[in-house]
């Protein structure tokens, strides 16, 4: 699964349209394109390779094109015709980085009247295939993951798995999988190559998935394959090829495993009576940060995922648990393209000094390490927080771990955990990191959680606002709206407690004019929506 705060419709935009003039001229597909900022990925981390490793990473990059080719297949269907229709460079630029020609910024708007809706099932399906015609298909393997649902010549539905569909570049991909394996010493990362190859042949990834979980020492990780499933809009029943290459930044992932040890001590300090931090915090999670040097299919469509988790097979998380992936040079891109462009329009000039990657990359970090902590299970023995709260439970799940993230921030600096550093910096981070997700809608559980804290910090006096507009945080303040808010997301989990929730939702999960106006400002001062990407070889120097 992913992180996708960054790939919601933006329905904030939507609101924000009605005010303004669209201008309908060839400019705008220079404005679609200029939604992405373009960032060169690379990372200090190539250089402190192994030689041998270093060679393969063009072996990587040659896979990982091929699954963006079979991703094109998927999405579309034929990549070379639509591209050979247009002339106008900015029209195939928008077509590349949407692996389409609709809008996956906009909720998959087409970009000419005469495209048409972009179907459900993307390729996986024919278009003129049915539901109904689908479900009275008789096949065993029609909703796996792994086949691609075809019309043969008789035009009757067949379900053909993909290594046999895509057979000529699947053999090839897990050929460039061994050769890979031959260029690295480390034993695990080698038996993961390899039985990766051998899942491709076979559509049978379990293996692979486990060899990859046991995968502790290695510098480079190479997720591929066909793994989410967010592209079938139709069922959901299919995975969409990928690729990511990532290196791992071994200093950042000891520091993140050396606060796992003070995680009972942390949840004891939580902001909440004994009853409801009774639970152990779980440490079967592997968390750890990452720069990806290269995306492919899937993940490189549209807006840019920088956290992933995986695998998705259940079967592995029984086993061994799952794996976080913080990609932190991804981050640090929308960190500059995005929220510094944002702060300097929010945020006032003295405070902004206190906007700094380090901060942000904390915040984002102890998000994660905040799903951990609180309570799994209510303490009225009703069951467990999820069933009790049902489709409210994501935002109230995704808000807990927002402010407890920072308040684990808060525990461990004032620990001296963190170095030397001004809690401010995280605060005022923060604060502005808000309107970065606010800006992504009200449609995802992350979008909606930021506003009920946008509202919960206003109420609360955690911000003031001068005569120019600018947001100033009150640091004392905050601190105590941060203690007060994780104290009544965590009594609300712990009593399953769905009226409450519901109530909080309702009464701060929403986006009142004052905060609809600071957005405007932030869309008419156009910066980008999100990042596209220079990759390869020769920007990695190799
Ligand atoms: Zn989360």
């Amino acid at each position: 699964m992913r992180n996708y705060i960054q790939l919601f419709t933006i329905i904030v935009a939507a609101i924000v349209f009605t005010n303004c003039t669209t201008n309908k001229q060839e400019s705008e597909f220079k404005s679609k394109v200029n939604e992405y900022a373009q960032v060169k990925l690379t990372s200090d981390l190539i250089q402190k390779l192994p030689e041998k490793e270093k060679q393969m990473l063009p072996v990587l990059i040659s896979i990982a094109d091929i699954m963006d080719e079979l991703f094109w297949k998927e999405s579309y269907g034929n990549k070379d015709e639509i591209l050979a229709k247009y002339n106008d460079p900015y029209v195939k630029k928008f077509i590349k980085i949407n692996y389409g020609p609709w809008d996956r910024l906009d909720g998959n708007k087409p970009l000419f009247k005469e495209i048409g809706e972009k179907p459900d099932g993307a390729n996986f399906y024919p278009v003129n295939m049915t539901k109904e015609e689908f479900e009275k298909f008789e096949s065993e393997d029609k909703t796996s993951l792994y086949t691609i649902i075809k019309r043969d010549k008789n035009g009757e539905l067949q379900s053909i798995p993909y290594h046999i569909a895509f057979k000529d570049k699947i053999n090839k991909a897990a050929e460039l999988l061994i050769t890979a394996s031959e260029l690295t010493d480390d034993e695990d990362l080698k038996k993961y190559l390899k039985l990766r190859s051998e899942a491709l042949l076979t559509d049978n990834y379990l293996e692979s998935d486990l060899a990859w979980m046991d995968m502790k020492n290695n510098n480079i990780d190479f997720v591929v394959g066909p793994i989410e499933n967010y592209e079938d809009g139709l069922f959901g029943y299919k995975a969409a090829h990928e690729a990511f290459i990532l290196l791992k930044d071994k200093e950042w992932s000891n520091k993140l495993t050396r606060f796992a040890a003070l995680l009972p001590d942390l949840q004891k300090s939580l902001p909440v009576n004994d009853e409801y931090k009774k639970e152990v915090p779980g440490s079967d999670s592997d968390l750890g940060a990452y720069d990806v040097i290269y995306y492919a299919g899937d993940c490189n469509a549209g807006g840019k995922t920088i956290a992933i988790n995986l695998p998705n097979d259940e079967r592995v998380h029984i086993e061994k648990g799952s794996r976080k992936l913080q990609l932190k040079n991804s981050m640090k891109a929308k960190f500059d393209k995005i929220l510094i462009p944002i702060s300097n329009i929010i945020i006032i000039e003295d405070q902004r000094k206190h906007i700094t990657f380090n901060a942000f990359f904390e915040n984002t970090m102890f998000h994660e390490v905040a799903h951990g902590l609180g309570i799994k299970n209510t303490i009225n023995g009703k069951g467990t927080v999820r069933d009790n709260l049902k489709e409210l439970h994501n935002t109230l799940e995704e808000g807990k771990a927002d402010i407890v993230g920072l308040f684990l921030v808060t525990k461990l600096t004032e620990m001296g955990e963190l170095g030397e550093k001004e809690l401010m910096d995280n605060y005022v981070t923060f604060m502005a990191g808000i309107f970065r997700s606010v800006r992504f809608g009200a449609s995802s559980a992350h979008g909606k959680a930021n506003m009920i804290r946008f509202n919960y910090f206003d109420k609360k006096g955690a911000f003031s606002k001068n005569e120019d507009g600018y947001y100033v945080v009150n640091f004392d303040k905050m601190k105590e709206a941060m203690n007060s808010l994780a104290n009544e997301i965590l009594v609300i989990q712990g009593n399953g407690d769905y009226e409450a929730a519901k109530k909080m939702i309702e009464e701060l999960g929403i986006i009142k004019e004052e905060l609809n106006n600071d957005l405007l400002k932030i869309y008419q001062a156009n910066i980008p929506k999100d990042i596209i990407f220079e990759q390869g070889n020769k920007v990695m120097g190799l």
